[in-house]
C-alpha cells in the first residue's frame, strides 16, 4: 500500500527535474522505477518517445479502459521558491503534469493492491502533450482499442477539487500556421526598386485582429513576426509570420483556416510576394462522448465532491483530442483553487491536494467504466 505522502514525494521529484516535450527520459525512468514495484501484468516503455504504458488485468475478460496522464514541462523559468523546485533553468512543470502522473502512479498503487473484477486497466503515460506531438504518435502505435479512456486536467480558477465538466466540446482546436514571404531586398535608399513585404505583414497582422471572435472562442493570435535583417542600408525582401488559430470545434477550425490561408494568398498576390504556408502543432479538438462523462459526473456525485457544467468550451487545446476522436472518452477538469496562478505561468505550482481527489475520481471511474 502505498501512501499519499509517497505520491507527493513523487511529484516533487519530477518537478524538480522537469523535462521538454519529446525529452522525458528521467521522468520516464523515474516513472518506471514507482511502477515497477506496483507489479503490472504488463509495463512497456520507450512508447511515442518516452511513453510508459502499464496494464492490469482482471481475471474474466471484459472491457478495456485506458487513462491517460501527460508527462513534459515548459520552457518556462520558475520564479517561486518551493522545496522542489525545478533544478534546470528555463524549464519547469508549469501545467501541473507533474501532478497528472502522480495521480496515475497513484491509481497503478491501487491497481497493485486490488486488480480489477473483470476487464483491463491501461494506465498510459504519455510524452509531449505541449506540442500536440505525443497523443497521435502513441495512437498510431498502440495495439489496444480501448472502449473508454480518460484524461483530467488541473484548472486554477476554479475550487480546490472542484469536477469540471462538459458534454461535447470541453476543449477547443488549435493550429499553428507560418507563413514565409519573399518579396526583393534592395538598397534602403532605393525601397521602391526591391518588393518589401512589410505592407503584407502589416495588413495580415491586422487581418487577424479581425478574424477573431473572442466570444465565440474563434482566435487567430499573431505569436511571432520577422521582417528582413537588422541592416539599416537594406529594404528588405522577406518576412516570417506565426499564428495560432483556435477553435471550439472541427468544422469551426476548418472554416477559419480556409479564409486565413484565401487571405495570405490574396495578400501575397496584391503585393506580388511568392509565399509559403505550413502547418504545425495540430491538436484536434476534445469532444466528450455522453456515456463516458455521465459516468464521470456520476463518480464524483457520489464521491461527494461538487461539479461544475461548463457553458462553453475552453479555448485552449488538449492533444487527448487524439483520442476521444478515435475512442469514446471524456476529459475532465479538477479545480486547482480559485487564486492560483493560471496554467503556464512561472509561479505556478501543482496542488498536492488534489493527488487523492484525482486517484479516487480514476477509481470510480474505472469500476464503472468496466461495469458497462
Ligand atoms: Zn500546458
Ligand atoms: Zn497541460
Amino acid at each position: 500500500m502505498i501512501s499519499i505522502s509517497e505520491l507527493i514525494e513523487l511529484r516533487h521529484t519530477l518537478h524538480r527535474e522537469p523535462e521538454l516535450s519529446g525529452n522525458e527520459e528521467q521522468t520516464a525512468k523515474t516513472l518506471v522505477q514507482f511502477l515497477k514495484r506496483q507489479h503490472p501484468d504488463l509495463l512497456m516503455t520507450a512508447i511515442g518517445g518516452h511513453g510508459i504504458i502499464a496494464v492490469y488485468r482482471g481475471e474474466i475478460p471484459g472491457r478495456t479502459v485506458l487513462l491517460r496522464c501527460d508527462m513534459d514541462a515548459l520552457p518556462i523559468h520558475e520564479t517561486i521558491k518551493i522545496s522542489h523546485s525545478s533544478t534546470t533553468g528555463g524549464v519547469s512543470h508549469k501545467c501541473g503534469h507533474d501532478g497528472h502522473m502522480a495521480i496515475l502512479a497513484g491509481v497503478s498503487a491501487e491497481l497493485a493492491d486490488t486488480r480489477p473484477a473483470r476487464g483491463t486497466v491501461i494506465l498510459l503515460f504519455q510524452p509531449a502533450e505541449e506540442t500536440g506531438q505525443g497523443a497521435a504518435r502513441i495512437i498510431s502505435r498502440m495495439e489496444y482499442h480501448p472502449d473508454f479512456c480518460y484524461a483530467l486536467h488541473n484548472l486554477p480558477g476554479f475550487p480546490a477539487g472542484r469536477v469540471i465538466t462538459r458534454d461535447g466540446p470541453f476543449a477547443g482546436a488549435s493550429r499553428g500556421i507560418i507563413v514565409t514571404l519573399t518579396g526583393k531586398s534592395s538598397h534602403a535608399a532605393q525601397p521602391l526598386e526591391g518588393i518589401s513585404p512589410a505592407p503584407a505583414v502589416a495588413s495580415l497582422i491586422s487581418y487577424f485582429n479581425r478574424v477573431s471572435i473572442q466570444a465565440e472562442g474563434i482566435m487567430a493570435t499573431l505569436v511571432h513576426a520577422s521582417i528582413g535583417k537588422i541592416a539599416f542600408g537594406t529594404s528588405p525582401g522577406n518576412a516570417t509570420v506565426m499564428v495560432t488559430l483556435r477553435a471550439p470545434t472541427a468544422e469551426t477550425m476548418d472554416d477559419l483556416s480556409k479564409r486565413i490561408e484565401q487571405q495570405i494568398k490574396r495578400t501575397a498576390g496584391k503585393e506580388n510576394l511568392q509565399h509559403t504556408i505550413s502547418w504545425t502543432e495540430e491538436f484536434p479538438a476534445t469532444i466528450n462522448a455522453t456515456l463516458p462523462n455521465s459516468i464521470i459526473r456520476s463518480t464524483a456525485e457520489q464521491l461527494g465532491y461538487k461539479t461544475t457544467i461548463l457553458e462553453n468550451p475552453f479555448p485552449w487545446s488538449e492533444d487527448f483530442g487524439h483520442f476521444t476522436e478515435k475512442y469514446p472518452g471524456a476529459l475532465f477538469g479538477l479545480g486547482a483553487g480559485v487564486d492560483s496562478p493560471p496554467l503556464h505561468s512561472p509561479d505556478y505550482d501543482f496542488p498536492d491536494r488534489l493527488i487523492p481527489i484525482g486517484i479516487a475520481m480514476f477509481k470510480g471511474i474505472i469500476e464503472r467504466s468496466l461495469e458497462q
